[in-house]
């Protein structure tokens, strides 16, 4: 096995069991987190690695990058890619073609596209939905750091539970970046919450999924109830810098 592999399923397998020891924590089962593997940025090399130390899921940012990687390893059935980035109007059709889950669904326009595209390729896009819930600028999602203003999100949130071919899973955040992971735990616990608020409103949706958690901040994200947490540098090291 290469050098690149062994360090990566060393690094795999070292973030799988801290999360199962936070999900324990938590009275929760370590089989109830799925570990997303985010590779944006890395050469088709490292992904290779990936998968072959263990990677079950790829998280990616850009989606004409990540078409690249997933056309070059289609032979790589197991797998399964997930956007997480923030997707421009214009890419919403190759996220409908090639996407296993839309994470970072952050608006009605693109929703609307993104149904559109998905019914062109006969199928039903999985989405979660993408708040903001630290208020930066910087991030993307729909605004959701006033609790009192949550609300006025139920509109939209009902318009794109009911397109037909989207199906919604649930929430997924980026919350504030800290030193100490400790602080970013209140972001985790407004997100569940909002999470509780929506499934109280629109009960016909199942609203399972919390895709919360980095490499930074995934422990804590994990014992707030994360399913989802997505990690980088933790497991691939370092990545390039974005070069366009
Ligand atoms: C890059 C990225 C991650 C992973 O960050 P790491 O620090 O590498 O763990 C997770 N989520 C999103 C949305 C990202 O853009």
């Amino acid at each position: 096995m290469s050098d690149l592999v062994t360090s990566i399923r060393e690094n795999y397998q070292k973030t799988l069991d801290s999360i199962a020891t936070a999900a324990r924590k938590a009275g929760r089962a370590p089989d109830s987190v799925r570990l997303v593997v985010v590779s944006k940025l890395q050469p088709l090399e490292v992904v290779e690695a990936a998968i072959e130390a263990g990677a079950q899921i790829l998280g990616e940012n850009y989606p004409e990058e990540a078409v690249q990687k997933i056309v070059q390893l289609k032979s790589q059935t197991k797998v399964e890619w997930h956007i997480i980035g923030h997707v421009q109007s214009r890419k919403a059709r190759l996220v409908a073609e090639h996407f296993a889950l839309f994470q970072s669904l952050d608006s009605l326009k693109l929703a609307e596209r993104s149904d559109h595209f998905a019914a062109e390729f006969k199928r039903v896009l999985p989405v979660l939905l993408e708040f903001n819930v630290g208020g930066e600028e910087s991030k993307t999602g729909w605004g959701a750091a006033d609790e009192r203003r949550w609300t006025d999100l139920l509109d939209e949130v009902r318009a794109i539970s009911a397109l037909e071919h989207l199906q919604v899973r649930g929430l997924m955040t980026m919350p504030p970046l800290f030193i100490n992971p400790e602080k970013a735990r209140p972001y985790f616990q407004r997100l569940r919450r909002l999470r509780d608020f929506l499934a109280g409103q629109i009960p016909q949706i199942e609203w399972r999924e919390l895709s919360m958690g980095t490499s930074a901040d995934y422990a804590i994200a994990v014992e707030e109830g994360a399913t989802l947490v997505r990690i980088g540098q933790a497991i691939l090291g370092p990545r390039p810098a974005r070069g366009d």
